[in-house]
């Protein structure tokens, strides 16, 4: 086993984030429960074997959207805010449902870019989830697009998961896509476009790799998963991005199978979430 990937073994503290398109089905929108379900029993497992755990879940407005019967996306504010505050309502259930089969507390956390305003929110936000680590719970955070508009928004949940692993100083993200992880181009369009395994430290080379490819209903592409990258490395945690078809990839990555695109955490002393927060 590689060394790097041997090193996964002994992460201690693990965040996920799983895009809507993973969690919905592809034709209706709705939730993909066989999905969600293996999802969280994954999680509870890892949880079983000491580690601390965080599930950085989006899905609001795909699921609110679905369950008012909206067939597009929502087109203004205020209809994008009211499917969120619908679907986080029935994403929580049905994750608090799941968790609770396995004998686990789940613990909803949403936020917007005020969360980590200045020091004082930063560590306010950092003791709720050391607390929650205590109480032994798995926090589920979603960015809170209830009340997020333009100046308060995260923009996407591969950020918000990096700037989450930053916050609550994780060790190992693993950041779920649409895709089997870095290539040197879109492999959907380029057929010679070959993957990587490894990314030890993101250059400019590695920038131009990334390319959009996303399904419909996330926000982020490749070019914000590097950008996530970038942030949770300079924090300190490794990052691994892999495709969400197989959840269980998960349980691969943890056990240091190689699988997906690793990238190095290379701890900046000088690391400050403030300077990603734009
Ligand atoms: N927070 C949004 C939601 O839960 C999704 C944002 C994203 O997928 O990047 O619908």
């Amino acid at each position: 086993m590689d060394k790097y990937r041997e090193l996964l073994k002994d992460k201690k503290r693990i965040v996920v984030k799983i895009g809507s398109s993973s969690i919905t089905h592809e034709c209706t929108g709705s939730i993909n429960y066989r999905k969600l379900e293996k999802l969280v029993r994954i999680l509870c497992d890892i949880k079983n074997q000491g580690k601390d755990v965080v599930l950085v879940s989006s899905g609001a407005i795909a699921v609110g959207r679905q369950t008012v019967g909206l067939n597009h996306r929502p087109d203004n504010l205020a209809q994008k805010q009211a499917c969120a505050a619908i679907g986080q309502c029935r994403l929580m259930m049905t994750y608090q449902k799941l968790f609770s089969e396995y004998n686990q507390m789940a613990a909803q956390v949403l936020m917007t870019k005020y969360s980590m305003f200045n020091e004082e929110h930063i560590r306010n936000a950092r003791n709720t989830f050391a607390e929650l680590f205590k109480l032994g719970a798995i926090p589920v955070v979603n960015e809170n697009d209830t009340v997020s508009t333009y100046e308060i928004e995260f923009g996407d949940n591969d950020r918000l998961s990096a700037l989450v692993s930053a916050l609550v100083g994780a060790d190992l993200l693993i950041l779920l896509s649409d895709i089997d992880g870095l290539f040197t181009d879109d492999p959907n369009v380029n057929p010679d476009a070959r993957f990587i395994e490894l990314v030890p430290c993101i250059d400019d080379k590695f920038k131009a790799m990334a390319k959009g490819s996303a399904g419909g209903l996330g926000t982020g592409g490749m070019t914000a998963k590097l950008a996530a990258a970038a942030i949770a490395t300079a924090a300190g945690a490794d990052m691994v991005i892999a495709n969400s078809k197989d959840i269980d990839v998960i349980s691969r990555t943890v056990d240091g199978e190689n699988i997906g695109t690793l990238f190095l955490a290379h701890h900046d002393e000088d690391f400050n979430i403030h300077d990603y927060l734009d």
